[in-house]
């Protein structure tokens, strides 16, 4: 079909970041880099995908203060053909209430970690899905090209607010936050910000309801809705499917003793529904070069709220 793309991104937040957004207690042991990246890298070379990882910057150091394992495969990962891009150091849940300089200060760290393993990093996906203005100057600073940390779903943005009602009512705290409800609307479309010099990439959503098509319900969802999902993620001309390194977690394989929701269904299972999405999807680009494609070519500012972009 002309003009149709696929891509995929990854967000390698480790364990104790589930932990903080459901407040929850538990040994938060470090497995994204080490035990769920690989997997990836399986999958994706099995389909012969090229991806988009979003790295956490405080992750990688300690990794290559205590012998570099996960190190080695990003580095692993690169040589494959995929792209590490900056998913801050901090990961901080506030960090859209950050000032500039702050802001700066945590994406530098981040790129030089991530520089040290041979990356040439040029985009950013802010943690929680939640941007602020000065976290985009702060990327357009670094000389990065593009910023994908919108989610046009305000949908999933009334179901986070559920969930922290709920949890406040429980008596448990989330590390998530509330701020940032502009991320959670906007253009559907990728397109170049007014803004800032940069190329959005947003991660989508269904045309009309605009419900997340992400790893979190179209791998683990309940299956009344994730079917319905699903073919409305084979069908958008423009897939930009993320995910997370948890999708691929097992909680038996990899100690993990938490009930977290994104593990309800067993991994061999949300690993086939992976495969057999992408090879629906056929060729996938990476966000780097998606980028690219979109200044490239002038693609119009606020590009229309549904998902068709006029010339990707
Ligand atoms: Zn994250």
């Amino acid at each position: 079909m002309p003009g149709r793309t696929t891509a995929v991104s990854v967000d390698l937040d480790d364990l104790g970041c589930y932990y903080a957004v459901h407040g929850v207690e538990g040994d938060a042991s470090r497995l994204a880099l080490v035990e769920w990246l690989p997997r990836f890298l399986r999958v994706f070379e099995t389909l012969r995908i090229k991806a988009t990882f979003f790295v956490i910057g405080r992750d990688l150091e300690v990794d290559l203060e205590d012998g570099g394992q996960g190190a080695d495969v990003l580095r692993a990962a690169l040589a494959a053909g995929h792209e590490l891009a900056s998913h801050s150091w901090a990961h901080a849940y506030d960090m859209s209430a950050w000032d500039e300089a702050r802001v700066l200060e945590d994406l530098r760290r981040c790129d030089e970690l991530l520089r040290a393993v041979g990356a040439e990093p040029c985009g950013f996906r802010a943690p929680g899905y939640t941007h602020s203005a000065a976290m985009l100057r702060a990327v357009a600073t670094m000389g990065y090209r593009y910023d994908s940390s919108c989610l046009p779903s305000p949908a999933y943005y009334v179901g986070k607010v559920g969930v922290m009602a709920a949890m406040a009512v429980s008596g448990r705290r989330s590390s998530s936050r509330l701020r940032g409800v502009r991320s959670f609307l906007g253009a559907a479309a990728p397109h170049r910000r007014t803004d800032v010099p940069l190329v959005e990439l947003p991660m989508s959503v269904t045309p009309r309801l605009r419900l997340p098509l992400i790893g979190t319900t179209l791998l683990g969802g309940p299956d009344w809705l994730r079917g319905r999902l699903t073919t409305a993620a084979q069908d958008l001309p423009h897939l930009h499917l993320e995910l997370h390194a948890v999708d691929l977690a097992d909680a038996a394989r990899d100690g993990i003793d938490v009930a977290l929701p994104e593990l309800a269904s067993p991994l061999a299972t949300r690993e086939a529904r992976l495969v057999a999405l992408l090879r629906g999807r056929g060729e996938c680009i990476r966000l780097d070069r998606l980028a690219d494609t979109i200044a490239g070519r002038g693609l119009d500012v606020d590009a229309p709220g549904g998902n068709q972009p006029k010339d990707v």
